[in-house]
């Protein structure tokens, strides 16, 4: 299969998946957004109204294309580099959208990366760049969002404060060899989510997450991109196909709109039934 690149026209056309505008009015920021599932979650709050602040540390020149497509569709987004796990990085990009945009109504914590290795191969240094960006990047990003949600208090666009969504992955529930800090990561990423859902409810700031499956993106290539590839990884899918970056895009939407203003402290599993452990249909 072929990654599923996006274009202006097709950046138009998902404008036509929200016709009430759901995010209307909402400023949205969305970490590792040039690439991936951070790109979907971009372009579909863009789609559904929001004005998108696109996360970025790498490849400036895919961060520009999506805001240019964004604005070409019509709408308003603008890039902001900045190392999700570096605290004062952190802390200028807020300044800086706060600056640009006055403030932030939704927070997606995406970004994320692989440092996969056999247990005793796994360096100090591949572990940690894993925590850093996968859980404190997102420990960093939410305690921003959460502080900005107060500063600015209620605004009429939302019933909420504000929402954050942390970006997790099946992982957080199934364990996986060879990649124990990555697995470690989510593990840690759905209790962040779940303690602070807990904590910032009653200041009506709405947490959730989300748990991906297999999605096909630059993160998981090899998985993906020759038939073979893709056949043994659909053995571990029972609706039979691989992800793609819009299936978690429209759900991102839905869990940052007021359709969902009941939904706290949730994860939703987007994985075609992976976790369904198909393996054991036909056994145990
Ligand atoms: P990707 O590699 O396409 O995108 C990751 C993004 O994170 C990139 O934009 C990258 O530049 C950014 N990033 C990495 N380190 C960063 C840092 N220090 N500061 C800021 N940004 C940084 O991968 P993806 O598949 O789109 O992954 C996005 C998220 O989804 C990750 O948290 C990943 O763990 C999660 N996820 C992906 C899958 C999948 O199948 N693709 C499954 C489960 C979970």
């Amino acid at each position: 299969m072929q990654l599923d690149d996006y274009s202006l026209a097709r950046q138009k056309a998902l404008a036509g998946e929200y016709p009430h505008q759901p995010l209307k009015g909402q400023i949205a920021l969305v970490t590792g957004a040039n690439s991936g599932i951070g790109e979907a979650c971009a372009r579909h709050a863009a789609a559904a109204g929001a004005t998108v602040a696109i996360n970025y540390v790498t490849m400036p020149e895919k961060a520009d294309a999506i805001v240019s497509d964004i604005a070409g569709a019509g709408g308003l987004a603008a890039s902001f580099r900045a190392d999700v796990s570096d605290e004062m990085q952190v802390l200028s990009m807020y300044d800086e959208i706060r600056a640009r945009f006055d403030t932030v109504d939704i927070l997606v914590a995406n970004a994320g990366l692989q440092r996969d290795a056999p247990l005793e191969a796994m360096t100090v240094m591949q572990w940690d760049t894993v925590m850093n960006v996968n859980l404190r990047g997102q420990f960093l990003c939410a305690r921003e969002a959460a502080k900005e949600f107060q500063r600015r208090g209620p605004r009429t666009v939302s019933r909420a404060l504000g929402k954050i969504i942390c970006m997790s992955s099946v992982h957080q529930l199934i364990p996986w060899s060879g990649h124990v800090n990555y697995a470690a990561s989510k593990g840690g990423v759905m209790l962040l989510m779940q303690s602070l859902a807990q904590e910032l409810a009653g200041r009506t700031i709405r947490v959730n997450g989300i748990a991906p499956g297999a999605i096909a993106t630059p993160i998981n290539r090899p998985a993906w991109d020759t038939p073979a590839a893709e056949a043994k990884l659909l053995d571990l899918i029972p609706y039979n196909r691989v992800g793609v970056p819009d299936d978690i895009g429209r759900a991102a939407v839905w869990l940052s709109s007021d359709a969902s203003d009941y939904v706290v402290g949730t994860t939703l599993f987007i994985d075609g039934g992976m976790t369904t452990f198909e393996s054991f249909s036909t056994g145990g």
